[in-house]
């Protein structure tokens, strides 16, 4: 995917020759004078269902950098929907502003005014740089939102229901390398132990598991390392730790030409989104040096089961449960990969593609 982006930057494409190459259905380009709303909101696919996916609030250096992240974004949002088999479409939104200094009631209530003339086709929720109060200003002005907390009738922190597949998920790849699911022993890297990240050491502790913790926050790993006893590292280093499984839970792009050769695991299992600096070229690369790779957009598809419960009025044990065949969805992927003789991130995409590829001839009658 970043590859693509990067082709498009260069070549100077057309909107709608971007929407075309990525194949978008609709991009809504949104700007109120008053409260100096610039936003663009991304439509990637329907046929599933209702375009869902975050709004992210970022100070993007232009026009074209905003656009792009919007673009790649709602794509990936479709296709981890798919994967999950979740009735769900791919959207997202970028308002383009200093989320410190740019924010306002007003142009948060603006923002809903939009989302709602969609009538329903992109359903919003939070992302980066927008907080639980910026959502209520746009939920005053439409019903479009999703992830809302419990006391307002949503479903709440996604976090535990990601860290939780990403665990079976970890138990999935456990399996397919060692021949069984047991992590008790092994040796697991949790890279960035915030909201989903201390989740994930809860269970692996639970289990037996050697943890060791990472994190930029030194008194969160603190708190953390005494609160379930577990090992702590810091710096570059850790790309180079004796370890079994690492689980990268902070930024994406950790895996890269310069991290694979001196990665020393067999399974790479964790939260983050975009792990794969290059989908394709590291996707090659980790699977060259037979490292288990679990797809990101699949192992931390918890959090968007837990909203799509809220969109579909469905329990949160109801959640847990779909959560819980991410363990059957990697496995399906891992062997997938294996049969095929291609990396597991293509498998993974291969699969998304053709789900919906399937549904929409349904849908047509065709
Ligand atoms: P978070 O912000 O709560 O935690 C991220 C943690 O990573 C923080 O403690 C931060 O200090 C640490 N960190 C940042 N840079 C680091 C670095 N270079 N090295 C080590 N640690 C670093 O975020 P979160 O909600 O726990 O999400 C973690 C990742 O999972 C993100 O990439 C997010 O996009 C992805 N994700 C989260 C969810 C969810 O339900 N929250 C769902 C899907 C994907």
């Amino acid at each position: 995917m970043e590859s693509l982006q990067l082709e498009l930057e260069k070549e100077k494409k057309s909107v709608l020759e971007m929407m075309s190459d990525m194949e978008h259905e609709q991009v809504v380009f949104c700007h109120d004078k008053h409260t100096g709303l610039k936003a663009i909101i991304a439509i990637h696919n329907t046929v599933l269902g209702p375009a869902l996916g975050g709004t992210r609030m970022w100070n993007y250096q232009n026009e074209s950098e905003a656009l792009n992240d919007v673009l790649r974004l709602s794509r990936g949002m479709s296709y981890k929907a798919a994967i999950s088999g979740l009735n769900l479409g791919g959207g997202k939104a970028v308002i383009i502003g200093d989320s410190y200094t740019g924010k306002s009631e007003a142009l948060f209530r603006r923002f809903g005014r939009f989302v709602d003339s969609l009538g329903g086709k992109y359903i919003t929720a939070e992302d980066v740089g927008i907080s639980p109060q910026d959502m209520e200003y746009v939920h005053m002005e439409t019903n479009h939102v999703s992830g809302l907390p419990i006391s307002m009738g949503g479903s709440g922190d996604p976090s535990p229901v990601t860290a939780y597949g990403v665990y079976v998920g970890m138990k999935a790849c456990s399996n397919y390398t060692w021949g069984n699911d047991s992590l008790a022993g092994k040796k697991v890297l949790v890279q960035g132990i915030g909201h989903v990240g201390e989740f994930l050491v809860g269970h692996l502790v639970k289990e037996g598991a050697k943890v060791i913790v990472t994190d930029i926050n030194e008194a969160r790993m603190k708190a953390v390392v005494e609160k379930y006893n577990v090992d702590a590292v810091i710096g570059d280093e850790v790309y180079d730790l004796d370890m079994d499984i690492y689980a990268p839970c902070a930024l994406g792009a950790t895996v890269n030409s310069n991290t694979i050769d001196r990665l020393k695991c067999k399974i790479i299992a964790g939260a983050a989104n975009n792990q794969l600096e290059n989908e394709e070229l590291h996707g090659m690369m980790v699977k060259d040096r037979g490292i288990v790779y679990a797809p990101d957009f699949l192992i931390n598809a918890g959090g968007l089961i837990s909203v799509n419960s809220e969109v579909y009025k469905l329990s949160a044990e109801r959640s847990m449960e779909m959560t819980e065949k991410i363990y059957d969805g990697v496995l399906n992927i891992l062997n997938l990969s294996e049969e095929k003789n291609i990396p597991t991130s293509q498998a993974a995409l291969e699969l998304a593609k053709s789900r919906i590829d399937i549904v929409s001839k349904v849908k047509s009658g065709r």
